[in-house]
Formats: C-alpha cells, structure tokens, sequence
C-alpha cells in the first residue's frame, strides 16, 4: 500500500523524536520510522551529559540554546526527562591552561554561567578531590544531566499527541527517487511517498544516504560507559560532573548515587578507528577500559577506593570526521535534510537541533544553529571543527 506524508524521519533515537515533535508542533505532517524501539541505539546507552563547555563557539552557542530549553523540556513535554541541574567541573594540566582561560573568556561571552577556578576550589564540590598535575579548572554552573531514553520517550509521545506518526519495528529498506519532487521511503511494513526526508538514523546514518544516492563522512564508532557505586554520603545526585582532562575521564552522578563514568585514552584512541559494525558489536566494554576508569576516578576520589562495579555497557553512534554533528541540507539534494554524525557528544543537543530542524523546514533558515558551521559542505571547503584542547573529547 502506498502512503502520502509531508516529511519522514528514518530514526527514533533523541534527534529523530525531537524533529518529529518540534515538526509536528509546527502544524507539519510527519511520520516517524524507527527499525526498533525508540532510543534502542545510541540515545538509550546515552550517558546523558549537558554541558557547553566547548571551544568552538558554533557548538558553544547550539549547546547554550539547548542547555536553556533543558530545565523546562518536562513540563513544555507533559512528560519525564529526569533532568538534573548539577554543574560541571572541567580540569586541566598546564599545557592546557591558557587555552581554558581563552574558551571560558568566550563562553561568558555567549552567556554561559562558567567560571575559572583554582584547582583546590574544587574540593567544595567534590570532598577530598585529589588535584595533582591540575593546573585549572572551570565550574560550569548551568550543566546537567537528563535521561536520554526518557528524553527520546517524552519527545516521541508528544510528537504522536500532536499528531505525528511514531512508527516502531518498521526498517527502511530502500529509498527512490519518483521524479524531480518526490521520494518512496520503502520499508517492510509498506511504502511512503513524501517531498521530504530527514535522515537522524545514528550509527546507520551513512547507509541512509547510500540509498539516496549519496555519500556522507559519517562512519559507525562505539562508546562505552561503566557505572561504579562509591557508597559515599558527599557523592550524591547534585554532585557535579567532572571532566578530567588529564586522564580523559569524565563522571557524573546519577540519583542513586552511582559514579557513571566514561572516556579514559584507551576510548578515546578507539574513537578513531572505525571498524565498528553497529548491527553486532561487543554489548560490555573490555575489562582494561573498566579497570582504566576505575584507577582514574579511585587516584582523584580517594573515597571511591575499592568501590564495587554495577554494570558497563557499550553504545553505536555515527562518527563524523572532526566529531561534530552534521546537519542541515545537502547542496544539490532536494528533499533531504540530515542531523547526523553525533560522534559520542550530541546527547544534550537535541532540544535545539529538532528546533532548528522545524525552523528550517518552516522557514528556510536556523535562528538558534549556525548552519554554515554545521554543514556537511566544511569538510570540503576544509573548514572542519578543530578542538583547541589537545585531546578531542571536548571538541
Ligand atoms: C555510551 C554513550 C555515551 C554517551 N554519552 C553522551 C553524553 O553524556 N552526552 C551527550 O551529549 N552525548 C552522549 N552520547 C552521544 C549521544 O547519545 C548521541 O550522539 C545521540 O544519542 C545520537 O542520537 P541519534 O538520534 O542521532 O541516534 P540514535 O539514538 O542512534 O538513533 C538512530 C536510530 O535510527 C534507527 N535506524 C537506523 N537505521 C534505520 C532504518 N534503516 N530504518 C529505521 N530506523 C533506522 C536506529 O534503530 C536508531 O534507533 C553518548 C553516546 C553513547 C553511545
């Protein structure tokens, strides 16, 4: 059977469900297509970090938009998101000094609520924080965190409340072209003929535009995460995330108190190699990258020695090539637009970029996204986002 829709979004992970409300809420016709549940790939690993500490100020301002939209996304939804205002602690070694204070001097001139502070500062939110081969630290008071398989949830459900089409368990087999004007997205639960595609298919991402019939820099990676419990009374849900630029570790708290941890050089050397296949990839991180976190958050919190491990997992996202998003349309392509290439960090965006997405789709232009930055066009006009830190978790 052959069906009409004004747009179609191949993806219900937190893009995809956020373009669908954000459409949906602008009086579009949408029908959404996810090949499982929602939020089965990277948004539900997710660690759910909020934070604009970035030093790009493209990222910073796209991140600060979203970071606004966050405290109210529950009650804007009529759903839970569990978010949690908590603050952000970013540290780094000397070398990377002077760029801090460089990157906060900007950020306060987007209009973040961050700080520089001396490293032993610290320690008043995080008791007996071990600060050797600190040299700075930030505090970035308006970070967060959120769950990401709620986020994706609530997004959906609004979505279908305003009339969206959420279809789960349906796969895009094969998109065609029928002439200048439109598409038939063919899946196996039948097929959809609509002027507009959206690409947010994640780690698939790069096989989604293969059946446009083209090619984008976007390339399955896998992120990995273990949750540790401190048992430890002054560690608790408000207690701020950490970013250690030392080690390349980060950890947030959750509301029962765990240490959900991440990063480590061992994760970050695997970002760069692509051989991941997000259809069958290992469910649990190895046993050295929980022993690396481990030794990392146990030598700054000597209150987490011998804290016990309560389970890691492991998540597919499609890297771009300088782990930035990608998004907006392609030139020369009609009736496609993407929010793609998340590369491990695009999490806390998603209540801005399904708002620019609706903005563009209704307008033709993006108030709160820098399009020009985030367009896939960078990569050829060699603009590419270029972390200022050494190492590129931050970007
Ligand atoms: C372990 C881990 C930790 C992370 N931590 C953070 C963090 O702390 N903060 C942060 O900001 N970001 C973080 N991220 C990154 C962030 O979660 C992702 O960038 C974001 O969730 C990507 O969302 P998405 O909607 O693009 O992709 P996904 O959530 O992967 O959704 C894509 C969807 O497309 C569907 N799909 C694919 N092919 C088809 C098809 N043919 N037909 C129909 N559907 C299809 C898939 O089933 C999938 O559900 C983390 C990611 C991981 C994996």
């Amino acid at each position: 059977m052959l069906r009409e829709s004004e747009i179609v979004i191949i993806g219900g992970g937190v893009h995809g469900t956020s373009a669908a409300y954000h459409l949906a809420k602008a009086s579009k016709q949408v029908v959404l297509l996810e090949r499982r549940s929602i939020a089965s790939a990277a948004s539900g690993a997710s660690g759910g970090i909020i934070r604009c500490h970035y030093s790009n100020e493209s990222m910073v301002r796209l991140a600060h938009r979203a970071a606004q939209r966050w405290p109210e996304l529950e009650s804007e939804l009529g759903q839970p998101v569990d978010y949690v205002r908590n603050g952000l602690i970013v540290a780094v070694a000397a070398e990377d000094a002077g760029t801090m204070q460089e990157i906060v001097r900007m950020h306060q001139r987007v209009g973040v609520e961050t700080e520089v502070i001396p490293p032993e500062a610290i320690r008043r939110w995080i008791p007996e924080f071990h600060i050797d081969g600190i040299a700075l630290a930030t505090y970035e008071a308006e970070a967060g965190y959120a769950d990401p398989y709620s986020a994706a949830v609530a997004f959906a459900r609004k979505a279908r409340e305003l009339g969206a089409e959420i279809s789960t368990d349906t796969k895009v087999t094969a998109i065609e072209a029928e002439g200048t004007t439109s598409w038939k997205v063919v899946t196996d639960k039948g097929t959809i003929r609509t002027p507009l595609v959206i690409n947010c298919a994640g780690a698939w991402a790069g096989e989604i535009a293969r059946m446009i019939g083209i090619e984008i820099p976007v390339t399955p990676g896998l992120l990995q995460m273990v949750a540790f419990d401190p048992k430890y009374p002054g560690w608790h849900r408000y207690s701020p995330t950490w970013l250690d630029m030392t080690t390349m570790t980060y950890c947030r708290p959750d509301s029962a108190g765990l240490m959900l941890a991440g990063g480590g050089l061992s994760e970050n050397a695997a970002m760069e190699n692509p051989e991941v296949d997000p259809d069958n990839y290992p469910a649990r991180p190895p046993v050295v990258f929980e022993a690396e976190i481990y030794e990392n958050l146990a030598r700054r919190c000597p209150w987490a020695q011998g804290m016990s491990r309560v389970r890691s997992w492991a998540g597919p996202d499609g890297n771009s090539p300088d782990f930035h998003l990608i998004f907006g349309p392609v030139p020369g392509v009609r009736g496609y637009l993407h929010i793609v290439g998340g590369s491990g960090n695009s999490f806390k965006l998603c209540p801005a970029t399904g708002e620019a997405i609706a903005e563009y789709v209704t307008t033709g232009r993006c108030t709160y996204l820098d399009l020009n930055s985030f367009s896939i066009t960078r990569f050829q006009e060699g603009r590419p986002f270029r972390g200022k830190y050494r190492m590129h978790i931050i970007g």
